[in-house]
């Protein structure tokens, strides 16, 4: 999966800060998380095609995570864009995406939205980008429903010809093979994993921004390959009135990723009162050493 977090920053887009929102690309669908104004912008400075774009996940309804919709839909029209689109979104946020597909017209291609449970964790499979792609996504607590989540690509095995002859399988035997099923070949059992190659372990990413630090995300987290959480201000003094918006500070985000045991934290969401995220860097490496205070534009490849 190829990750770009396309903005680093939390309530308000700064000239040198576009606002969070994170692109994932899975051999050529592309699945954006969150969309707040100037998003289109962003994107096209990171050089993303936002035709590829299948899946738009909204996290939540303030204003700087979903009023660049309009925007980048209509963006996306430009693009000659046929294929539907799906956003995903809490149930409650129904309305306001609703009001929002009212002022970019008609579009040349379908929007399918689809609700999400806010009272417990949802499971589903995002076919639109792959079948072997599973998409979570968890409440979380801020001031307004909102969902964190979490993509997990697993690998099918692939089945291995060589293996096969070695084992004296019959060309006609081998699709009972390839549907799961056993055969037996000279009163020997030959399982599907005696002809695939070795399972690999699924790759994870999660997002999660706007929340106190519940203990829930933790475990939501644990296996990420990538884990992206907000971390809105480095100043511990800044702590109670964060939790009392319902936010967490770079130090929660760190210790939710040790937890976690995540491979890697990347921090996003900053106040536009801390102009300087990169100061709490080396303070934040003693919490996890594997933190990046993220930049907009950001990439890498799990
Ligand atoms: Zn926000
Ligand atoms: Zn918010």
């Amino acid at each position: 999966m190829d990750i770009c977090l396309l903005g680093t920053g939390g309530m308000l887009p700064l000239k040198n800060r576009f606002l969070t929102s994170c692109y994932i690309e899975h051999e050529g669908k592309g699945v954006l998380i969150d969309c707040g104004e100037g998003t289109q912008v962003a994107a096209a400075k990171a050089q993303i095609k936002i035709s590829r774009i299948c899946a738009i996940l909204l996290t939540h309804t303030h204003a700087d995570h979903i009023t660049g919709l309009p925007g980048l839909l209509l963006s996306i029209a430009n693009t000659e864009r046929t294929e539907a689109l799906e956003i995903y979104a809490p149930k409650s946020a129904i309305g306001v995406i609703e009001a929002l597909l009212k002022i970019t017209g008609k579009l040349p291609y379908r929007i399918e939205i689809k609700t999400l449970e806010t009272r417990e964790m949802t499971t589903l499979r995002l076919d639109c980008v792959d079948p072997m792609m599973e998409l979570r996504a968890l409440p979380m607590k801020h001031s307004t429903v909102c969902l964190g989540y979490s993509l997990t690509l697993y690998h099918k095995r692939v089945f291995l010809p060589e293996k096969a002859d070695e084992l004296g399988v019959p060309l006609r035997e081998r699709k009972t093979l390839h549907n799961g099923g056993s055969i037996i070949v000279d009163g020997k059992t030959i399982t599907p994993d005696m002809v695939t190659d070795e399972p690999r372990a699924p790759q994870r990413i999660s997002y999660v921004t706007d929340t106190l630090p519940i203990s829930g995300i933790a475990e939501f987290a644990k296996g990420s390959e990538l884990f992206i959480c907000e971390g809105m201000y480095g100043d511990t003094e800044k702590k109670k009135s964060m939790n009392e918006k319902g936010h967490m500070l770079m130090q929660d985000a760190c210790e939710l990723a040790k937890r976690a045991g995540a491979k890697e934290l990347w921090l996003t969401h900053y106040s536009p009162a801390e102009p300087e995220p990169q100061i709490y860097k080396q303070e934040l490496k003693k919490i996890f050493p594997r933190v990046k205070v993220s930049k907009d534009g950001q990439k890498t490849v799990i």
